[in-house]
């Protein structure tokens, strides 16, 4: 069988297999990319971009609720969840063409197709072999479903959520991760019922205690149910295939006797995701998988493997957009742009839950800070308070924001910011670059503040 070579063969046309092949493509390497399924990947098609219409339209709801306050009289007549879902797949459809003419233009070769290895440097798809002088994995993750009696038949992941072509009226979400509460807060502000489920005492486990704290006050202010310390047992549908009305059956660390949730429309796992590199018949190389089953990799992104990389999601190391991209580029700038030490510093990076509000995390947590530099070296300023938005409406309605700085030693550099508010999104990347460059507490206080604003509390913290 004759075999085209190329000098990068990249597994996976979503964020980081498209950034790196781009970038390779740039010092002239003659690349490839091999895609199974939607080009764009996850972020793109069942990931940050959809998910982030849905919020943008539950914030549009929260806002039209909140209007009243400011004197309003505004009344939602109708909200068409099917028209919204129509007018994001449009926009999906169309961000699929823009990679895939930005692939073209670049003259990097597109293959449609699920690749597996036969051999360390030989990839065959649809009955082709390829050849790779250098081989990226960059296949991403998926949602797993436990093996529950029910879990597969009547649950869904977020991929169902993006297929749902109705609101339902009553849901229920298991998960701690920002995936979950991202559903649950998206679910409750169109105005569903909403009950999330989770295996411990608190959700948002490797955030801040000040993230999980404030947000758990908050879904509970506005109706969404916690079951913490829960477990599900099974679920069942007493509708159709068509409509499900599904039971769950659930206990808790309290009452370790069955309880049951009725009439639930839609029941959403959320609850962890693995490595997509069953099909790649890995056996054919020497890569290896950690005991979660991600591939394994050294700071330079190099698996075992002589010549694979892996990057992004399927190496389970912040599993986030942004982050495949940076390692992806950084990956072609060393293999062929000649830059020897380019690689990916995978500390302070922000993330940001879009919650309802919003929480967002740069560096090390409070409990992170003190374990690394010892309780005597940690300074923490925090700050709790109504934001001005909310000033004119009743007490009940009033939303709580909350910042910490976490300080370490003598100088007290800033090696974590917290912080949990409305637009704590937009405000994090900045304070970003500031911790990046080692700010202090002291450049922070030196810095003057934007008034009116939520964020100049964090200038002016005490
Ligand atoms: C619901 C949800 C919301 C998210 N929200 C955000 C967010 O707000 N911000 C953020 O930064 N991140 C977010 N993420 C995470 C983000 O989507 C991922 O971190 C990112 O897509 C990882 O990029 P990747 O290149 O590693 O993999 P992917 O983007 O998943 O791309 C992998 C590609 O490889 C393909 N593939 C897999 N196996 C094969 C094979 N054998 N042959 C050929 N092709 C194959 C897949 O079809 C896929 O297109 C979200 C994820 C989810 C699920």
């Amino acid at each position: 069988m004759s075999r085209q070579l190329f000098d990068y063969l990249v597994i996976g046309g979503g964020s980081g297999g498209i950034a790196s092949a781009r970038r390779a493509a740039s010092y002239g390497a003659k690349v490839a990319v091999i895609e199974a399924s939607r080009w764009g990947g996850t972020c793109v098609n069942l990931g940050c971009v959809p998910k982030k219409v849905m919020w943008n339209a539950a914030s549009l709801s929260e806002y039209i609720h909140e209007a009243k306050g400011y004197g309003f009289d505004v009344k939602v007549n109708s909200f068409s969840w099917a028209a919204l879902k129509q007018k994001r797949d449009e926009y999906i459809a169309r961000l699929n063409r823009i990679y895939e003419n930005n692939l073209d233009k670049d003259t990097i070769t597109r293959i449609e197709g699920l690749a597996r290895f036969v051999d360390k440097k030989v990839i065959e798809v649809n009955g082709v072999e390829y050849e790779g002088k250098h081989i990226l994995i960059a296949t991403g993750s998926q949602a797993w479903i436990p093996n529950h009696p029910g879990a597969v038949e009547y649950g869904i992941t977020s991929d169902g959520f993006f297929d749902l072509d109705y609101l339902p009226k009553k849901v229920a979400i298991a998960g701690a991760g920002y995936i979950a509460i991202e559903i649950a807060g998206i679910f409750n502000a169109l105005g569903s019922e909403v009950t999330l489920f989770c295996r411990k005492d608190h959700f948002l486990r490797t955030f801040d205690e000040i993230i999980y704290n404030t947000l758990m006050d908050e879904y509970r202010r506005v109706g969404i149910k916690l079951v913490m310390s829960s477990k599900i047992d099974r679920l069942e549908n007493h509708g159709t295939a068509d409509k499900k009305l599904l039971e769950v059956k659930y206990t808790t660390a309290d009452s370790p006797e069955l309880q049951t949730l009725s009439g639930v429309e839609e029941f959403i796992w959320a609850v962890g995701r693995s490595a997509k590199v069953e099909p790649l018949n890995l056996g054919a190389t020497d890569v290896k998988l950690d005991e979660q089953g991600f591939i394994t990799v050294d700071e330079w992104q190099a698996t075992s493997s002589e010549g694979i990389f892996a990057l992004g999601d399927v190496c389970g190391n912040i599993m986030l957009t942004p982050v495949a991209i940076a390692a992806g580029r950084r990956l072609s700038d060393r293999l062929f742009g000649g830059m020897k030490d380019r690689k990916l510093d995978y500390t302070n990076v922000p993330a940001v839950v879009f919650s309802h509000p919003t929480a967002g995390s740069v560096g090390l947590t409070e409990a992170e800070a003190r374990k690394q530099y010892g309780d005597d070296q940690i300074k923490i300023y925090r700050t709790k308070f109504i934001n001005m938005y909310f000033t004119v409406f009743e007490q009940s309605q009033k939303q709580f924001t909350a910042y910490k700085l976490v300080c370490a030693g003598p100088e007290e550099r800033v090696v974590g910011l917290h912080l949990v508010g409305r637009q704590s999104d937009e405000i994090l990347q900045g304070f970003s670059v500031a911790i990046k460059m080692g700010a202090t507490k002291e450049d922070f206080d030196n810095t003057v503040a934007i008034h009116p604003t939520a964020a100049e509390e964090l200038v002016t913290m005490r």
